[in-house]
């Protein structure tokens, strides 16, 4: 028996970088998973596949688990509402939720330059369009998912959430500032939701990631090729799969006794109290 069998998990933003290993990683464990992406082909945007359905074709036909593809921008409440609905239709709940989706991604969108993420991009010169849509697309679109999910998870007394937050919403930056704010904020909320949650039982955990190797990384700004190794020195580049396994614990007894926590997930870059 899997230590996942018989769960059902949603990870928001699954079709490409992060979350896409992600939603494989729990798929290898034996549970069900709603991949997830604002399209049934954003996956093409830098090459990552030539589908949400293909990505969740190669998972199912991995690890011979049921994997339902649902798509949508989820800013918006109704189309959460329809992506949880779908889920629900399909495998009757959701007792895993991972919000990553999310990102440094400005107004113009992945296929902008500098893959989305804004030229200018301080405290104070920042355009607001850009403030917006990158609060938006990591604060709003946690806190529409969670409204949306954890209602059921608190009526049966069980559930397990974990957010992508980031280091960069632990310490000041004078560049990335609004996705250090929304990253702040998504670490914040979630602890806020853990202190709602403990009777319920219902556990609600954040991994800070540093530096992750994902195709929309490398394309947003330079990268070292001399830290693209999987082991040695901690100053390399981190991989997807060592976020995965971060998620593991938190979504298995190996963290029964552990809600509200932020986790660093970078190597040891940020070595500072959260
Ligand atoms: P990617 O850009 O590769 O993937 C982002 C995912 O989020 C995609 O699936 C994208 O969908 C989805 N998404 C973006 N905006 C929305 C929206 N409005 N509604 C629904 N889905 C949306 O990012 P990464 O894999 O690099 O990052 C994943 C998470 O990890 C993010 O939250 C990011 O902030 C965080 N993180 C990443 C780090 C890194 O170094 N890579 C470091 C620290 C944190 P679509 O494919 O349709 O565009």
């Amino acid at each position: 028996m899997k230590r996942l069998q018989n769960r059902v998990a949603w990870v928001t933003g699954s079709s490409r970088g992060i979350g896409r290993v992600v939603a494989e990683h729990l798929a290898s464990l034996g549970a069900k998973v709603a991949l997830h992406g604002t399209t049934p082909t954003s996956t093409r945007q830098l090459g990552e596949a030539d589908s949400l359905d293909a990505v969740a074709n190669d998972i199912a036909t991995a690890h011979g688990v049921d994997v339902l593809p649902v798509h949508g921008d989820l800013t918006d409440v109704d189309t959460v509402a329809r992506n949880v609905a779908e889920i629900r239709d399909r495998f009757g709940r959701i007792d895993i939720l991972i919000n990553n989706a999310g990102g440094d991604i400005g107004s113009t969108g992945v296929t902008g330059e500098n893959a989305g993420k804004p030229i200018v991009n301080d405290a104070v010169n920042i355009s607001l369009t850009d403030v917006e849509t990158i609060l938006d697309r990591n604060l709003r679109t946690c806190i529409l998912v969670c409204r949306e999910v954890v209602p059921e998870m608190m009526q049966r007394n069980e559930g397990w959430i974990v957010t992508i937050g980031s280091i960069a919403g632990l310490s000041g930056h004078p560049r990335e500032v609004s996705y250090s704010v929304a990253k702040a904020a998504v670490h914040e909320y979630t602890r806020c939701l853990a202190a709602q949650l403990r009777p319920h039982g219902v556990y609600a955990n954040v991994i800070a990631p540093g530096e992750i190797i994902t195709p929309r990384f490398e394309a947003s700004r330079p990268t070292r090729e001399d830290r693209k190794v999987q082991t040695g020195a901690l100053t390399r580049y981190g991989w997807p799969q060592e976020v995965a396994r971060a998620v593991e614990f938190f979504v298995t007894s190996d963290s029964s006794y552990v809600t509200g926590q932020v986790l660093r997930v970078d190597g040891g870059m940020q070595l500072f109290p959260a």
